[in-house]
């Protein structure tokens, strides 16, 4: 009778320890799911044992596959090759696609238990790490393409000055002014770099003060009128509004704004150049109107992103690397307004930002 006894109470532990491991297992997988980690366990014969709700959403499945083939069931190639690799190797960890094309990557760890032979799967989604690695990977191809072309033209001219066109007075002014002006764009372009990078990594400090923005903008137009000589700006804002801005911030936008307009519009278009304000509600919205080259629709979001310019021979016919208008979104949004752009009558582009008033 003992023995019996024995064997109940030894059964009965098993038993309990077997769920508790259930249980132990279905809470870690829900808190998993809770995480946002995709959680699932493939048994010795290649069936899914178990599997959590942010598995079946990653991997796009909808039914209940537990007991189900992996093969079956995952449609995803690159995890079931991870599936068959890891039988040879107890863990892996690579970045896979997940099943719709252009959406979401994920962070795979694979690991083997050797003593049952289970596979568990931990799924964690990457999708973020992903592009910021891949902007990040652009962003450094294209200041490596923008300081190349300068550099190469200062070395080109440097050595034939060198070569002889130092004896050449003509021939040495050209040359030097080509050295010149290459130098300067590549101190604008390693200023804007630095700018938007110190404004990306948040490290850029506002200083927000209720300003009156005319005086300023009066500064700027004459200063930018030394420079386009044909340029007449006109400006149409009130002596008494008043905004909440940086100063240093609504400088460089309203500055890399008008010298836009100024740089894609043709000298006699110059003079039809306007800065207005309009209130609305609680914000106060500044427009700036060429009747330049204008912006396409396809582009109008596109051109507020980094290194991007315009195709046309026009524009890209300008000096500019296509980061003023990024860094112009990135102060416009930290003073807490937005920014954009539409088409002006008969042509040319009206770009807007917006800023809060003084009055809210
Ligand atoms: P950059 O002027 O140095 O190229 P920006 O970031 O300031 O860079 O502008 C990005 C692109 O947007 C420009 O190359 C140009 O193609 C287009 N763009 C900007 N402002 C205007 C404008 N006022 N009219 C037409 N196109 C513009």
């Amino acid at each position: 009778m003992k023995f019996f006894s024995n064997k109940k109470k030894e059964v009965k532990k098993k038993l309990s320890t077997e769920s508790d491991t259930k249980v132990r297992s279905r809470d870690l997988s829900s808190v998993l799911s809770h995480m946002n980690v995709g959680f699932m366990v493939i048994d010795q014969s290649g069936c899914i044992s178990e599997i959590n709700n942010a598995c079946m959403k990653f991997l796009n499945i909808s039914n209940a596959v537990v007991g189900c083939s992996y093969i079956e069931i995952l449609g995803s190639h690159e995890l079931n090759s991870l599936i068959r690799k890891v039988k040879n190797t107890d863990n892996l960890v690579e970045e896979i696609n997940g099943p719709k094309s252009g959406g979401m990557t994920f962070l795979a760890s694979l690991s083997l238990e050797k003593n049952t032979q289970e596979i568990l799967v931990l799924l964690t989604n990457s999708t973020r790490i992903h592009k910021l690695e891949s902007m990040r990977r652009d962003f450094i191809a294209n200041i490596s393409h923008e300081l190349r072309t300068p550099l190469s033209v200062i070395r080109a001219n440097a050595e034939s000055l060198l070569d002889g066109a130092l004896k050449d007075h003509n021939m040495a002014e050209k040359f030097s002014s080509a050295i010149l002006k290459n130098s300067e764009k590549l101190t604008f372009l390693l200023s804007d770099i630095l700018n938007l990078a110190t404004i990306e990594s948040g490290e850029y400090s506002l200083d927000m003060k209720i300003i009156s923005p005319k005086k300023i903008i009066e500064r700027i137009v004459s200063e930018i009128s030394e420079k386009y000589t044909l340029a007449n700006i006109k400006i149409d804002i009130e002596d008494t509004l008043e905004v909440a801005i940086d100063e240093v911030a609504f400088r460089q936008v309203i500055t890399n704004l008008l010298d836009n307009a100024l740089k894609y519009s043709s000298n006699e278009e110059h003079s039809s150049i306007s800065i207005r304000t309009k209130n609305i509600g609680a914000e106060v919205r500044f427009e700036i109107e060429d009747r330049g080259i204008g912006i396409p629709p396809e582009s109008r979001e596109k051109v507020f992103e980094r290194f991007y310019r315009l195709k046309p021979k026009q524009s890209s016919s300008k000096s500019g690397v296509g980061l003023g208008l990024a860094i112009v979104k990135n102060l416009v949004n930290l003073m807490g307004g937005s920014v954009g752009n539409q088409s002006a009558h008969p042509k040319g582009t009206i770009f807007w930002f917006t800023l809060n008033s003084s009055n809210k």
